[in-house]
Parts: structure tokens; sequence; C-alpha cells
């Protein structure tokens, strides 16, 4: 095999609780990840010359070893002993600094690749295992899918795909980094705690309702202090006609769900129209496999 593709998909969080902070700085969280159709797509390419060269549409990334890209496939080749060469050429669509999970995304694409394009015949929790120490988010981007996150985000329950609607997802123009909401939550102050349990039994009923009627984020309490945008953009979906709206992640993505498509198409005007965010997409919840 001389090339290998991946799409890299983002996810939202449905529920986001924090536990506690670690005494070694690590939180630990009860999330319901979920994965969205906006992707990535990266191509993997052998390469006579050694080394990992990484290329990208998106001039605001780096393309050196600050890319989690160039982390993961730098582990992988320095664990297996790989002296190869390999051009990765990422095509970016995912929002950047968004709370939507985009550089995790990346880094698990691309330790999918390399394993199949140089047969490193790792399995998926080996995969999972390598992951976690560039970021929490790793082992569950290497699976997607609805799951339930726990630990620092290494411990993975699969749940029952959502029913079918549709999302408005925003992006207002702030860039929000994941590390100052975390350092600035007080998690030992939290005064709410969203019902994490509730929307697994909604999940597992079906129930759209039920889970819109239980979206809650804890990092709304650090980063919506901050941007105001978000509560203005959660408000004006829920005008809109979405069942409910929250903020994903660390923010500052807002995403609102919808029963019908025409609203949705509806909200994601009124949300350019009026200013709040340029990155706007319709999109669906994403249970496949390619
Ligand atoms: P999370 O939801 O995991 O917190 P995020 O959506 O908030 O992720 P990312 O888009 O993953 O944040 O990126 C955050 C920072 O990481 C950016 O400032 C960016 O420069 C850097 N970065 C490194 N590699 C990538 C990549 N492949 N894609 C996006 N950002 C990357």
């Amino acid at each position: 095999m001389e090339q290998t593709f991946q799409k890299a998909y983002a996810k939202i969080n449905i529920g986001l609780d924090v536990l506690r902070r670690r005494d070694d700085g690590y939180h630990e969280v009860r999330m319901i990840m979920q994965t969205v159709r906006i992707c990535d797509e990266l191509l993997f390419e052998k390469s006579r010359q050694p080394g990992i060269i990484l290329k990208t549409d998106n001039e605001e990334l780096p393309v050196n070893g600050d890319n989690l890209i160039c982390k993961a496939a730098a582990l992988l080749f320095r664990e297996r002993g790989i002296t190869e060469g390999v051009k990765i050429t990422l095509t970016k669509r995912i929002p950047i600094a968004a709370g939507m999970a985009g550089g995790s995304s990346d880094a698990a694409a691309t330790m999918r690749g390399l394993n199949e394009l140089f047969e490193m015949g790792y399995s998926m929790q080996e995969l999972q295992a390598l992951g976690v120490t560039l970021g929490a988010d790793i082992p569950y981007c290497l699976v997607g899918g609805t799951m339930l996150s726990e630990g620092i985000g290494e411990i993975l329950t699969p749940l029952p795909a959502p029913p079918d609607c549709f999302l408005v997802v925003a992006k207002p123009d702030v860039n929000v980094s994941t590390g100052f909401v975390y350092g600035n939550l007080r998690a030992d102050r939290l005064t709410y705690h969203p019902d994490i349990d509730g929307i697994i039994v909604a999940l597992k009923e079906g129930s759209l309702d039920g889970i819109s009627d239980r979206l809650g984020n804890v990092l709304e309490t650090v980063t919506a202090k901050e941007y105001p945008v978000i509560e203005e953009l959660k408000e004006l979906m829920r005008h809109k006609g979405a069942l409910n709206a929250l903020m994903s992640g660390s923010g500052p993505t807002v995403f609102g769900i919808f029963a019908e498509l025409s609203d949705a198409e509806a909200a994601a005007e009124a949300v350019k129209e009026e200013g709040y965010a340029r990155q706007v997409y319709v999109t669906e919840f994403y249970n496949g496999k390619d």
C-alpha cells in the first residue's frame, strides 16, 4: 500500500460535567460525546524522503511539530522504529479552537491512517492507550459515535445513537483555549451539574425531547461569562425553533438541536444575518463508520 485516506470527524458534547480537579491538574469528567458530519480529510502517502511532511489548506495552522498530526505521527514512528517518510495532506473544515476536538480528531485519524499504511499492527485499545498521552479526547476520537467519556476521557462506554434530527453549529469569531477554560474552572464551586444519567436514559429511550431538555455543560460557567455572544446565540437558536441549544466542549461553538430541516436552515441564516458568527453549519449527528 502506497497511500491511505481518513476522515476526521468533529464532536460536540451533549452533556459535559466536571467532577473534580485531581492533584495532578487533570480534571475528572463525565461527558456525552457525539460525532457530527463536519469532518477534516487526511491523505497519507509514503514518500522517499524520510520524516514527516504536513501540508494543509489552512494558513492558521502550524505544519511543524506543534501540529497534533505531526505529534501523533512522530509518536507512532518512534514507538515502531520507523525511519521511512510520509507526506500528510490535511483538508481542514472543522472550526479551529472551537470546542469540537478538531486537533484531537486529526491526531486520531493520523494514528489510524499510519497504523494501516505502515502495517504497524496496533489494536484499537493500543492506539487509545498511546493516544491519551497526547490528548484526553483522542481515545474517543479514534472510535467516534455516541459515548460516555469518564476519567480524564480515557474510560469510554458506547451509548445508543440519538434519534435523527438537524443541528445548527455556529462558531463565533473568538478563539478559546481549552487550557484557559479548565484553568479558570472552579470545579469545587459548581452549584449545578448536568443530568448526565438522565441523558443516558433518554438516549436509551430514543427520546429527542428527553435529550434536548437535559443539555448541560459546566464549562459555560467560564466561557459564557467571558463571551456574552454564547448566551445570545443560544437564545437566538431557541427563538428560531431549536428544541434547545448548548455550548460544545470548552467553546465558543454553540449548537442547536432542531426537529425540522427548514427551521435549522432559517436559524443558520439568522445567525449569519445578525452577525453572531461567520462559521455556521447545518449538519447532523453521525454514527457511521466511513
Ligand atoms: P478541543 O475540543 O479538543 O478542546 P478545540 O476545538 O478547542 O479542541 P483545536 O481546534 O483542536 O481546539 O485546536 C486548538 C489549538 O491547537 C489551535 O490553536 C491550533 O493551533 C492547535 N493545533 C495543533 N494541531 C492542530 C490541528 N491538526 N487542527 C487544529 N488545531 C491544531
